[in-house]
């Protein structure tokens, strides 16, 4: 099924996104929370993609693992960082050719150690990827990503939702946004959306705060994202991992709780591919599983 035709069956979706491992044991250790986060029944879980060969592979791998050992449906991350044409069509053909019609294209970020030099004839910006697989296979549903703080490179807030439309004109079925921490930016960012003529929906990404080492890291790979006062207070508080981690969940249950009384379209769990969280948020809730929102 299609993340779009999942939509048009849900009042509220929730979904789950994993990076691919890099040794055996990840691969053990994802397997078994995505095992513990079966029964919640998530509306779709998505792969991220990192730029250069074996990562690229990797995201394909797990990818095609989920799809025969699971029911779930996945949507693969795809970026235009460092890929040719050519390579991003061999991608998006081999995907079709195995019934994978789930993709969130993105622009993807330059590594930082500069290895991957960028292709004479890729693409720049993620509409070019947009407009380019609709082109090869409009079957394909796209979603692309949003920014509810803005997007580092685009000071200019008003030509950031241009860049946004043009990606839903380009074909996106649905926009999920960078984590956030302050549920206003969302609300904000999604009327602001709808003042430029974005219609389509808007999926909140959520990452809980666990460990105070990962609240640096998680502000280092989503460049801009702002941690409210209250929640640095609320971690500061708490002297060990475990109890930043119960802080962390807390927080981020009242966020989502907050956003589905406000009638959100969906949730998208940054999970780190770790399961606790995401079942410890469900429970907080009184959610069972994400089929109880089935229209
Ligand atoms: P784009 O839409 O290409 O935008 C990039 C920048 O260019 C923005 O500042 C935008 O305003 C600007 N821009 C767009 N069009 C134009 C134009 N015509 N002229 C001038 N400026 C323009 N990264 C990965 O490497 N792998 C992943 O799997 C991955 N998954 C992600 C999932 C989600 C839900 C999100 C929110 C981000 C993810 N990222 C991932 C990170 C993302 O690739 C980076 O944040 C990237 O810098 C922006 O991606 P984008 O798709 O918004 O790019």
């Amino acid at each position: 099924m299609t993340v779009k035709e999942i939509l048009d069956k849900t009042r509220i979706t929730f979904s789950f996104e994993f990076f691919p491992p890099k040794t055996e044991q990840g691969w053990d250790n994802l397997f078994h929370s995505i095992a513990d986060l079966m029964p919640l029944k998530p509306s779709w879980v998505s792969v991220t993609y990192g730029a250069g060969g074996s990562t690229r592979d990797r995201t394909h791998d797990l990818i095609m693992r989920i799809k025969k050992e699971t029911d779930l449906t996945a949507v693969a991350h795809l970026t235009c960082v460092g890929s040719s044409r050519e390579e991003i069509a061999d991608i998006v053909d081999r995907y079709v050719e195995n019934n994978i019609l789930n993709i969130l294209a993105l622009g993807g970020d330059p590594p930082k150690d500069a290895t991957l030099k960028p292709a004479q004839d890729g693409f720049r910006y993620a509409t070019e990827l947009v407009e380019f697989i609709k082109s090869r296979h409009s079957q394909i549903c796209i979603g692309v990503a949003g920014f509810p703080e803005g997007h580092p490179a685009t000071p200019n807030r008003l030509l950031e939702i241009e860049y946004l439309k043009a990606k839903v004109d380009a074909g996106a079925d649905y926009i999920i946004t960078q984590l956030f921490f302050d549920n206003r930016d969302f609300y904000d960012f999604c009327e602001r959306c709808r003042l430029s003529g974005i219609d389509s929906p808007i999926i909140a990404g959520i990452m809980p705060v666990l460990t105070k080492k990962g609240m640096y890291r998680m502000v280092d790979l989503a460049a801009g994202v702002r941690l409210p006062a209250r929640l640095l207070k609320l971690v500061s508080r708490a002297d060990s991992d475990d109890y930043v981690a119960k802080a962390g969940v807390h927080w981020a249950s009242e966020q989502v709780r907050d956003l589905l009384d406000n009638d959100v379209r969906g949730i998208h769990f940054y999970t780190l591919n770790k399961s606790p969280a995401t079942i410890q948020i469900y429970e907080s809730l009184g959610v069972r599983t994400s089929e109880q929102f089935l229209l």
